[in-house]
Formats: C-alpha cells, structure tokens, sequence
C-alpha cells in the first residue's frame, strides 16, 4: 500500500516468495509522475503545456497519448485531453477558479480540440501553444497497468492492482476464487462515507469508475462536475451518476469511463450497442429521481447488486 498521484494505491499478489517490493512500485509510479503527472513541476506533460522547446516526450506519454486520441476518435470528442484550460478555469485543476461565464468559455473553448496536438517523428505538435494537455481522466488507469506489467515482468500470475479505484486483476486467489471489488453507491452528499452499491468479480480484466457525485463543487445549488463537456465547454450535468467500465486494459477502462460521463446514458447506451468489446455499468437517476442501473449481458453474472 502506498500513494500516488494523490491517492492511494494497493497492490496484492501471491506468489511463494517477495518478488515486488513497494520501493519498486513506488519507484515506478514517481517515474510515471514525472512523465504524466500535470501535479509535477518539471513533468514532460508540464513542460509541454509551457512550450518547452527542449522536451523529449517518453514511452508513457507518447504511449497514453495515442490511447487518449484514439478513445477521442471513437467517442466522437466526448473524451478530449485538451480540457486542460477549461478544466483549470472551472477550478479542477492546479490554478485558482475563476469567476466563470460564458464570456470565459467562449475565449478557452477554441483551445479544446483532440486533432490540433499531434505527434510527429516522437514529437508533440501543438497547432496553438496555449493547448494545454490534461491526462487525468487516464492517468490514473495507465499506471495501473504499469503496475500489473512490472508484476508480470517478475512472473506474478495472481494479483490485483488498485490505485484509486481503477483497478487491474490477474488469476484469482489462492483458494481459487475470483478478485472481487465493489462498485460505490453514488451518495447525495460529498461528505458522506463510501457505500457498497455492488460488487464485481474480475478475471484478467480491468475495472475503472467515473462519478458525478464525488469531485464536485456547489455554488448556489448547482453542482459543477469535473468531468467537463469538451463541446459545450461546460461541466456534464446528466441523470448518469457513475459509469463502470471493464476492459481488457486500466487505462481503455478509465478512458472510456470518463467518456460516458460526458455523453451521458442514452449515448453511453448507444454506444455500448456499436462496441461489444466494451463492457459497462451504468448508475444514473430516472426523471422520479430514483437510482436505477444499466449493464451490459457479460456483466451479469459477474456484478452482484446489494
Ligand atoms: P474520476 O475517476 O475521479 O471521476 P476521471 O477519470 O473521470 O476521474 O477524470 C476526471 C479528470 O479528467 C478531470 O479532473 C479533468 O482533469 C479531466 N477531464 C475532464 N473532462 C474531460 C474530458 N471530457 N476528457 C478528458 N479528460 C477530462
Ligand atoms: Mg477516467
């Protein structure tokens, strides 16, 4: 157990001897952070939001990037990494909120635009160098496969990886049974304590959660989601309250997840219609306000409902 990009991270494995000690994850998860984290100061990400002439992109963010711009293309621009200035002007990222309107959506919006950064020859090509890149709603998956990979690469067969949530499950336990984990209750109120609202079991798979009803603030009522529409501009405010996602990777998974925040639950069904390969869960409220859910037939018999 450890931390990482601000949140926890858990790592269980069996196997006859230690074969990762933490030092080693730690070790690999600050590396990450210094390619991908917008949290560190001279991060590769960071010095490419400032247009530095003299950064060299690595293997991790060149690898996220064409992950997080192929999930654009197929979402149709609904998960977009060039949020970055809307995110921060919204009050989600590293800098102060601004006093927002339409006025300051208008001037940031022709920033946010997945096709005008490229990559060319191992570099990134940003078309306007007030681009700002952001690769939080993936981040965090990535690294989970990182962490599985550097377990595999010691022969580790059966383990489970969960940084923040998003999380990665290889083999079973040692009794044989499957890794299991819940899927949280989305609550009312920030402030009140995690609830269970289901659980499921994982095999080989990856199970990322994006929710409206967590990070969040409120100002005269209305709640203002990080999760931000990439076409409006505007945080998502839909009846789709959390998304779970399996897939065969962490960072597809917790790509995805994010992007059915911002379609919402009639295109996230739509979606999940024209791409079987994508499994998913779906919390979100009827127009009585009730909680119900949606999941596709694969998850059946693996989600167990409380
Ligand atoms: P969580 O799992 O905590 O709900 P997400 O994986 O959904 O988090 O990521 C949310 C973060 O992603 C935001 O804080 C912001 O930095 C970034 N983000 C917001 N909107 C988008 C979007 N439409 N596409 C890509 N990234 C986004
Ligand atoms: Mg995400």
């Amino acid at each position: 157990m450890g931390e990482a990009q601000g949140t926890y991270y858990m790592v269980t494995y069996f196997a006859n001897d230690t074969l990762v000690t933490q030092n080693q994850i730690d070790s690999l998860l600050r590396d990450f952070d210094m390619s991908a984290s917008i949290w560190v100061k001279n991060s590769i990400i960071t010095r490419i939001n400032n247009s530095d002439p003299s950064v060299i992109p690595d293997k991790h963010f060149t690898d996220i990037f064409k992950l997080a711009q192929r999930v654009s293309k197929v979402s149709d621009g609904a998960f977009d990494i060039t949020v970055g200035p809307l995110v921060n002007a919204w009050g989600f990222g590293f800098k102060n909120k601004m006093n927002m309107n339409d006025h300051i959506v208008d001037s940031l919006l022709p920033l946010v635009d997945y096709e005008a950064v490229k990559l060319v020859n191992g570099m990134i090509i940003k078309e306007n160098p007030d681009i700002q890149i952001d690769y939080n709603a993936i981040a965090q998956g990535y690294s989970v496969d990182l962490a599985g990979g550097l377990l595999e690469k010691y022969g580790i067969e059966n383990y489970l990886v969960d940084i923040g949530g998003e999380v990665f499950a290889r083999g079973s336990k040692p009794d044989g049974s499957s890794w299991v984990v819940g899927i949280e209750k989305p609550s009312e109120d920030i402030n009140s304590g995690r609830q269970l609202n289901a659980t499921i079991k994982i095999s080989d798979k990856a199970v990322a959660t994006s929710g409206s009803y967590r990070k969040y603030y409120e100002v005269d009522g209305v709640r203002y989601s990080h999760t931000i529409d990439p076409k409006t501009g505007y945080p998502v405010r839909h009846s789709l309250l959390s998304a779970t996602v399996m897939a065969d990777s962490a960072a597809v998974a917790d790509a995805y997840a994010t992007a059915f925040m911002v379609m919402g639950i009639e295109k996230a069904k739509q979606f999940i219609d024209k791409n079987p390969d994508i499994e998913a869960y779906f919390i979100y409220s009827d127009t009585s306000g009730n909680l119900k859910v949606f999941k596709t037939k694969n998850l059946e018999n693996l989600i167990e409902e409380q």
